[in-house]
């Protein structure tokens, strides 16, 4: 089958959508368990994403930036990082990683603050 731009970059956006909202409700004093799953489930993605080429190039840069677990903080702000590694490859602006804040909402309400995730 043909390479279908559009279709490769919807998937991008919704995976970046879901990955940083994703870190933005990993807890902010993980335990080493929640550290380990993150990390693993980091490694396991770079090996299942879809396009193959993104893949490789993103068990790359995992190799030379491995995932920061220790904190929401760092989760979010390693994941930014390498988002914009990705942005700065496919010659896209980069995002400033101070303004990530509140700019990922599940839309969950407040079920965090009742100790869920
Ligand atoms: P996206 O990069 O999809 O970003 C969506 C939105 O996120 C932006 O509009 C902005 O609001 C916000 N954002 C931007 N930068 C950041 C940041 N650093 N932190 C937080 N939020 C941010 N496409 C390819 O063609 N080749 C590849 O090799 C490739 N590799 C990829 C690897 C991975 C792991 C993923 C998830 C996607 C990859 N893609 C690749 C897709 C590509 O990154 C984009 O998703 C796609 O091109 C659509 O780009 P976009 O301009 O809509 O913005």
């Amino acid at each position: 089958k043909m390479e279908n731009a559009t279709l490769k970059a919807e998937l991008g956006r919704a995976t970046w959508r879901f990955l940083h909202t994703m870190v933005a409700r990993f807890p902010e004093k993980p335990t080493p368990e929640d550290r380990k799953t993150l990390e693993t489930f980091i490694h396991l993605f770079g090996r299942l994403y879809p396009c193959g080429d993104c893949a490789r190039h993103f068990r790359q840069l995992l190799a030379k930036y491995p995932p920061q677990t220790s904190s929401r903080n760092s989760a979010a702000g390693w994941l930014c990082f390498a988002h914009n590694v990705v942005n700065e490859r496919l010659h896209k602006p980069v995002f400033d990683c101070n303004n990530i804040g509140d700019f990922y909402d599940c839309g969950c309400g407040d079920e965090d603050k009742k100790g869920g995730k």
